[in-house]
């Protein structure tokens, strides 16, 4: 294959589209695979198959998504036309077959799915009271049927489509059918078969929306209907006065789940035991509604909406439940602690100590007031237990039970209208901004469970494509945290959705309350998918504890130069400022690591972001040109080479060549740099750092190895340079004699700290350890202060395992002793 040719790069990009994605928020990851051919890139093909130029939005529309637009906006300039109905039989045969494909495929058929996203995808807004009836032979393929809404009933049990949606026949009241598909219903994915089968059971009563009617590309005269919001499809029970009047001409055999409130108890019992809690939330309503034992079946609903989270309703219920006055002291019990759990899960820790205090004298209320004053005591200080907080980090699928704690910060607009997030008074370098849990997340385990790469998932609207099912997953959250959430939902549009949909709400939003759920299956907004899809797309973060969305760090913009650092603990957002703050300064973060190459971040920025960053660091970058960023790459890698090369070698001959060769590729790296271009970046030279780094351990190995303290020095030099190059600014470079007089305790400038901050603070242990092996006890003991400052200044983290178990600092056991010497003195 000639790699050369811009068309390759194309075919390239589209392959690697899903894949780099991932890079860009599962961290250094450096190799990507096309997909089916076996065939590896690695980053540097990539790169050096990039056009020369700044990347556009327009090198990143993958062809197919090109073909896919430009047919759906050709689509969209037909007219509307009415289409022959489809046959009873046809249908279900269509579905049968369908359904067999999907459920038995012949052996050694490996079934790949696409989904594909149009544009633009519908949602209603308007009440069912204000729209008008049509039926199957009033719709029109190409139209939306605004105004209208369609009553239908199933004739078959829904058939998952293996993708997002689920496949079902349905009829009029007239009798005549029609194919529809119901997509993106969060809590039907969710379900097994069976909880499926219950929730839509033959004969279930459906009120669409404003239906669209679309035509299939692959079958044309198999036209379907396609509900694409799951707020727009109505599951009408017995009750519903849409039914007043309806009469329904075929002979449908319907069998309902149950016919009585008892019957519905029973069924609500059993989905809850089999954690079916949607379909399990459904038979309780149902036992409300035929005012079978209603007050318990409150409670019951109520705590299955607790493992929905919908904290808002289930509160509600277990209220209703407790003002009833009809409960036993056992049953108001269970009702507190019902409202407890949902209290403290939205948040309300006063009302927590409010409903807590009227469980008096037992002894869960003083845990529910403990675990809430913690919380408030969190939220109002930002201090939290961090030995404890780090320490269990270190398990798998960690999820903290904290407050959220957000400081002084405020989201402004600039003169030229960009969003940004900018900190309210002075702060000083390492304080904590944000601590914040996720919205909503996918967990690793849910990742793992899902994954399913034979799903390619493209979306015309936001011009990306994923091959798994983890981008709608992580959407699909998203739908199911706002059903319950007015106030959520209003705070997810006020985030960037893509370019495609309408622009972002202020933000924040004003607080609205939302009303209880009037039927588990109604969500109490009209929900955009597509802006929600986007939203879910754009701004998630990734963790090793899965995929997570936080609303207000979403709103920080991305600079390589960053005022503040991101850190996971958990599934928990936490942000520190890098450096001191004046008052109205903006908050930055990096959304990659910092010590990738310019071309690398500028492919990964517009593959994710679709922006090309504009810092100072990615500005002196530019100005230094391509050959130039070329060759400084290659360097970059020789110096891997050399590296690997000095672990593992022990003879002074050998040790002597590789830090000359080293000293040497760093030389030249160096050369790549232009000073006047460095100087306006504050001498940021990110991809010298760990070159830098590299000849450091090859001096200092070579000078144990024959005992000369000069290459000890020398190596000390080389990683003061690479935290300079870091960003770390210095008061004392000196590497011997006395010290300068007058000069602060740390020979650091402590109003900011380095971009790559671990090995920053590991370098500056090497520093102190270097200096003690060449009987440098001041030296020794300064820098070693300079690790304790950045500890307690910056990362707890570090922090706490240094005054803890010094071991785990650096793992290294020749440090120990040192590192307790130093201690001593
Ligand atoms: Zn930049």
């Amino acid at each position: 294959m000639d790699l050369s040719s811009m068309a390759d790069m194309k075919g390239i990009l589209d392959s690697l589209q899903s894949q780099m994605s991932q890079l860009s928020t599962q961290g250094p990851r450096t190799r990507a695979r096309e997909v089916g051919s076996g065939q590896a890139f690695s980053m540097d093909q990539i790169i050096s198959m990039m056009p020369k130029k700044k990347l556009a939005r327009e090198d990143f529309m993958n062809d197919q998504l090109a073909d896919l637009k430009e047919k759906a906006d050709r689509e969209a300039s037909l007219p509307p036309e009415h289409v022959p109905l489809i046959n009873r039989k046809d249908l279900l045969g269509t579905l049968r077959a369908t359904w067999k494909a999907i459920n038995e495929p012949s052996p050694g058929q490996v079934m790949s799915k696409q989904v594909i996203i149009f544009w633009p995808q519908k949602y209603s807004t308007t009440k069912i009271g204000d729209l008008s009836s049509i039926n199957v032979a009033d719709l029109m393929v190409r139209k939306t049927h605004k105004g209208n809404y369609l009553l239908c009933r199933t004739i078959c049990p829904p058939v998952f489509d293996g993708c997002i949606g689920f496949l079902l026949g349905v009829e009029d009241s007239q009798g005549d059918t029609a194919y529809l598909k119901l997509c993106n219903h969060a809590m039907l994915l969710e379900a097994d078969a069976d909880e499926t089968q219950n929730i839509m059971p033959v004969g279930t009563i459906l009120v669409l929306r404003e239906p669209t009617y679309y035509t299939n590309a692959n079958v044309t005269d198999l036209p379907f209907i396609m509900v694409e919001s799951p707020s727009d499809v109505i599951f009408a029970d017995f009750d519903n006065p849409i039914l007043r009047d309806v009469s329904w001409k075929s002979k449908l055999i319907v069998h309902p789940r149950a016919m009585t409130g008892e019957a519905w108890k029973a069924a609500g019992l059993k989905d809850f035991k089999a954690s079916r809690w949607f379909s399990s939330a459904i038979c309780f309503t149902n036992c409300i509604k035929f005012g079978f034992d209603v007050q318990v079946s409150r409670l019951n609903r109520a705590e299955v909406y607790l493992r929905l989270g919908w904290n808002n309703s289930a509160l509600h219920d277990a209220q209703v439940a407790f003002k009833s006055g009809t409960l036993t002291d056992d049953l108001k019990r269970k009702a507190v602690v019902r409202m407890l759990k949902a209290l403290y899960a939205m948040n309300r820790y006063r009302e927590v100590l409010e409903t807590a205090s009227s469980l008096e004298g037992d002894k869960l209320s003083g845990e529910w007031i403990t675990k809430a004053n913690q919380r408030i005591e969190e939220q109002t200080t930002g201090n939290y237990d961090w030995p404890k907080l780090y320490t269990n980090d270190k398990n798998a699928n960690f999820s903290p039970d904290i407050a959220d704690f957000t400081g002084p910060i405020e989201v402004k607009y600039d003169p030229s209208g960009l969003r940004g997030t900018y900190v309210t008074r002075d702060v000083k370098a390492g304080e904590l901004l944000i601590f914040h849990k996720p919205s909503f997340c996918l967990s690793a385990a849910e990742i793992a469970k899902s994954g399913d790469s034979s799903l390619q998932w493209m979306s015309v609207p936001a011009l990306k494509s994923a091959d798994d099912r983890d981008t709608h997953r992580l959407f699909c959250k998203a739908v199911q945290r706002v059903w319950d959430d007015r106030h959520m939902y209003d705070t997810l549009l006020a985030l960037y959705g893509g370019e495609t949909v309408a622009e972002p709400k202020k933000f924040p939003p004003p607080f609205v309350t939302s009303p209880p759920l009037e039927h588990p299956t109604r969500p109490c907004v009209d929900i955009d998918v597509e802006y929600l899809q986007g939203v879910s797309m754009f701004n998630s973060f990734g963790s090793k504890s899965g995929k997570e969305l936080y609303v207000v760090p979403s709103l920080l913009n991305h600079s390589c130069a960053p005022t503040a650092r991101r850190e996971f603990i958990g599934d928990a957002f936490a942000l520190r400022v890098l450096q001191d703050m004046k008052k109205g300064e903006e908050l930055t973060v990096s959304y990659i690591e910092a010590d990738v190459s310019y071309d690398e971040k500028r492919f990964r920025m517009m593959n994710s972001w679709r922006f090309n960053c504009e810092c100072i660091v990615c500005q002196a970058d530019d100005e230094d040109g391509y050959d130039a960023r070329d060759s400084r790459r290659a360097l970059y890698h020789k110096m891997d080479d050399i590296g690997n090369k000095t672990s593992n070698a022990y003879d002074a001959p050998t040790l002597r060549r590789l830090a000359a060769e080293a000293k040497k590729t760093c030389d030249n790296m160096k050369r790549t740099y232009h000073e006047e271009h460095s100087r306006k970046a504050g001498g940021r030279k990110y991809e010298l750092a760990q070159p830098l780094r590299l000849l450091a351990n090859a001096l200092g190995h070579l000078g144990r190895t024959i005992s000369d303290a000069s290459f000890i020095r020398q190596s000390i030099d080389a990683k003061m340079q690479s935290l300079t190059v870091s960003g770390m600014k210095f008061i004392d470079k000196s590497l011997s004699g006395p010290l300068p007089s007058g000069s602060p305790s740390l020979p650091v400038d402590t109003s900011q700290v380095p971009q790559f901050y671990d090995i920053s603070v590991l370098t500056v242990i090497e520093i102190a350890h270097s200096f003690k092996e060449i009987g440098d006890k001041k030296r020794a003991k300064r820098w070693f202060d300079v690790a304790i400052w950045s500890g307690k200044r910056l990362q707890r983290r570090w922090n706490t395992s240094l005054q803890t178990s010094p071991s785990s600092v650096v793992g290294f056991a020749w440090f120990i002793g040192s590192l307790s010497v130093i201690c001593d003195c």
